[in-house]
């Protein structure tokens, strides 16, 4: 059952996913050569916990750290190590925040020093689809419509479009309908109306859509041991239209990109 949320629960749940911004936007100028996954999720536990959150993830179904992350052919789930990042490592960072009764749940794929232009593309490209997901997440249309969005421009570009992981609604649970695939055809699925709050999120490999799980059972890695992105907002709907409640200028301008994600097409 999907659960609509109020404008006053929105404004709330605006407040969970900047909290996750943030985070993310102060890892960002931790990750170098040489650091550690398992830093910067201390990093961002301290930085949570000093906000007034708490790790979203942390417990949850068991998990064992504040962020998920993964490094190169890992997917999603990757727990933090204790092994050092090297140059030329992509490394995707997801992180949920509980505040106020409300998740926040979102995630960026950092290049490690200087990356390959093939996987800058893979990252570019993932980052893109997003967005194209999310300006279909309109009033009237269905959730095949974003997944099918997705799907077109990464296949286009001949990249694999993992189908085991989905999206997912968002609220006073992490986890909440509807399931929010990438893939799709138009016009199929749950009906989007005002108040429907979901996290969007491709996951897109530069080889073989297909991924297995690794034996410590969460990290999900690609089969083919190729790279995989991962990109991750929470969006509303409000008046018929997608207003995305997290944001990534706290990494932009730490990396010191130049970009306005806030910009929707269509
Ligand atoms: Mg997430
Ligand atoms: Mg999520």
């Amino acid at each position: 059952m999907i659960i609509v949320k109020s404008k006053d629960e929105i404004e709330r749940m605006r407040v969970s996913a900047l909290m996750v911004s943030k985070t993310l936007g102060m890892l960002a100028s931790e990750i170098k050569p040489g650091v550690t996954s398992l830093h910067l999720d201390r990093l961002a536990e301290t930085f949570i916990r000093d906000n007034g959150g708490k790790p979203g993830f942390l417990g949850l179904y068991g998990f064992p750290n504040t962020l998920c992350t993964s490094v190169n052919n890992e997917v999603v789930h990757g727990i933090p190590s204790s092994k050092p990042l090297v140059d030329g490592d992509i490394i995707s960072i997801d992180c949920g925040v509980l505040f106020d009764e409300y998740y926040g749940d979102h995630a960026y794929t950092f290049p490690v020093g200087e990356i390959s232009k093939e996987i800058k593309k893979l990252l570019d490209t993932t980052k893109e689809s997003l967005y194209k997901g999310i300006s279909e997440m309109q009033s009237g249309k269905r959730v095949g419509d974003i997944g099918y969005a997705i799907q077109q421009h990464c296949e286009s570009k001949g990249y694999g479009v993992v189908r085991e992981l989905v999206g997912h609604g968002l609220g006073k649970k992490l986890h909440e309908d509807p399931q929010v695939p990438n893939y799709g055809k138009r016009n199929t699925g749950k009906l989007l109306r005002n108040g429907i709050v979901l996290a969007i999120e491709p996951m897109v490999n530069l080889g073989t859509h297909h991924v297995r799980q690794l034996e410590d059972g969460w990290s999900i890695v690609t089969e083919d041991n190729n790279v995989s992105a991962h990109f991750e907002h929470d969006i509303a709907i409000v008046n018929g239209r997608p207003e995305i409640l997290s944001t990534f200028d706290y990494i932009h301008e730490a990396l010191g990109i130049s970009e306005t994600t806030s910009q929707i097409s269509s």
